[in-house]
């Protein structure tokens, strides 16, 4: 068997393998990175996030061209879909997205390993692939190897009729009707983008809720909106079971009537992926939930061995995973190096988009925290009527005595880019004063935020 020697081995080239590599590489590590999928980019790049949103936008085009730019004084005609196209462009930007983390990875000269990577042993990584083995020794391990979609008990999976998010990002057909178990942001995406490609859709939550952990005002808002645009909910609804019946599918809840479609999606959560990574040789435990721990350095109960990214606790976000990434290798190489958890954002990609950071109200009120709320319309806001989307809100939370911005959350037009504003005055420790008085381009939508903030004392001027 070869044998290689490298200072930093990490398993897995999603967002949180790909940059620790990166930033290794760059510090002045030699680096390797055992990636068993060809393509480089993780569920991120290949199955996630860049699919998942490259179907949202072609879907809103399709949608919007056929129904909302009558206002606006654009008739159209004719408009038809050409599903195969839209699935080859989601095809494409995906393709571009993986060979540029080719393209970085040659740059920063950091060796790729195609093969299923697993531990053997401190220091010593071995990948296998259909020509053979390959012996790595390194001083440093990181362990990248990101998360799989979970199901429920009696559901019977099955890829071409009850499927999960990566079979939902490639349907060859509209489903006339397709249920989304679990009303999390994979299925709410995902159910947004057949429904407005012209299926029924109906979302079954075991919660009375949507979007759980979100604030619940903007999870509620959101709700409505879905529904307006033709998603139903069915909420508090326990699904006993799913199996292909003839030519459809039939989902089966408690103490209610089966639901009869012809596809179902199953977004019901993801666990974390340690299957053969060789935790075992080196006597690492997972958690209840199958997570590796780790303390604040990323570091596992085995000496020089860390894990990032979904594989470890908390939100299961692409930037999570990079920032852990970033941090983990900085602390190696350099001893400093964190993620301030309290600023990590996270953005459901619906119309309207749907964002967040920092704490919820239901986390305030839960720990006692005094805080102040001002909360901001955006048909109070002139780029939002221009748009032609004023539904929405932005919610400005800061602490009662010191003004501090504890959290922000937004439901409207382009909530995730602004969400960024947001995060950027978490992280510097800023009052809503601070937000407030910065000023802000007009017309933007960034001006609700503003204004949001001027609410938490009152002083919104435009409403
Ligand atoms: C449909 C969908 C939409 C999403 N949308 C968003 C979004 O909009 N924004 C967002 O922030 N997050 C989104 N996510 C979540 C995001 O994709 C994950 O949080 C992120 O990819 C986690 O990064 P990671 O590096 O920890 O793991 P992953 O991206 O899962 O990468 C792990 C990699 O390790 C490889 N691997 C595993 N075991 C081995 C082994 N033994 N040897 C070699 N290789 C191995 C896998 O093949 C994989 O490539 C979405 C997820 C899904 C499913």
């Amino acid at each position: 068997m070869a044998e290689t020697t490298h200072d930093l081995v990490v398993i897995g080239a999603g967002p949180g393998g790909y940059v620790a590599a990166i930033r290794a590489a760059q510090l002045g590590l030699n680096v390797a990175c055992v990636e068993e999928v060809e393509a480089l980019g993780g569920t991120c790049l290949r199955i996630g996030c860049i699919p998942s949103k490259a179907m949202l936008e072609s879907s809103e085009r399709y949608h919007e061209t056929k129904s909302a730019l009558a206002p606006h004084g654009v008739k159209v005609s004719g408009v038809d879909l050409d599903l195969a196209q839209m699935l080859r462009r989601k095809d494409e930007v995906v393709g571009g997205r993986t060979k540029g983390v080719e393209f970085l990875f040659k740059k920063n000269k950091v060796t790729r390993y195609l093969g299923r990577g697993r531990i053997e042993g401190p220091g010593r990584v071995v990948v296998k692939n259909g020509s053979g083995s390959t012996d790595l020794r390194t001083r440093h391990i990181v362990i990248a190897t990101g998360s799989k979609p979970t199901t429920l008990p009696g559901i019977q999976m099955n890829t071409d009729r009850i499927g999960a998010s990566t079979e939902a990002l490639s349907y060859s057909a509209v489903p006339k009707h397709l249920v989304v178990i679990g009303a999390g942001y994979i299925g709410l995406e995902l159910g947004s983008v057949w429904l407005r490609l012209g299926a029924k859709v109906t979302v079954v939550e075991y919660l009375e809720r949507i979007l759980p952990g979100m604030d619940m005002e903007i999870a509620r808002e959101g709700q409505k909106l879905l529904e307006r645009q033709g998603l139903e909910f069915r909420l508090g609804q326990r699904v006993t079971g799913a199996r292909v019946d003839g030519k459809s599918c039939v989902v089966e809840c408690q103490d209610a009537e089966p639901i009869r479609c012809d596809r179902v999606l199953v977004a019901v959560g993801r666990a974390p992926n340690t299957d053969g990574v060789g935790l075992d040789s080196v006597g690492i435990k997972t958690d209840e939930k199958g997570r590796i721990p780790v303390d604040d350095r990323f570091a596992t109960s085995a000496p020089d061995i860390y894990a990032i990214g979904d594989v470890i606790r908390g939100s299961m976000l692409a930037h999570k995973a990079e920032e852990e990434g970033v941090a983990c290798v900085e602390r190696i190489v350099t001893g400093y190096g964190h993620v301030n958890y309290d600023a990590v954002p996270g953005v459901v990609y619906t119309q309207p988009e749907i964002a967040s950071v920092g704490k919820t109200e239901e986390e305030l009120k839960e720990s006692g925290v005094e805080y102040r709320k001002g909360v901001i319309f955006f048909r109070a806001n002139a780029r939002a009527h221009c748009l032609g989307q004023i539904d929405g809100r932005v919610k400005v939370l800061a602490h009662a005595r010191t003004d501090r911005v504890l959290g922000v959350h937004i439901i409207g037009p382009r909530a995730g880019d602004m969400i960024a504003e947001a995060a950027v005055a978490i992280e510097f420790g800023a009052s809503s004063e601070d937000v407030a008085r910065a000023c802000h381009a007009h017309p933007t939508l960034a001006e609700s935020l503003k204004e949001a903030a001027l609410a938490v004392d009152g002083r919104a001027i435009h409403s």
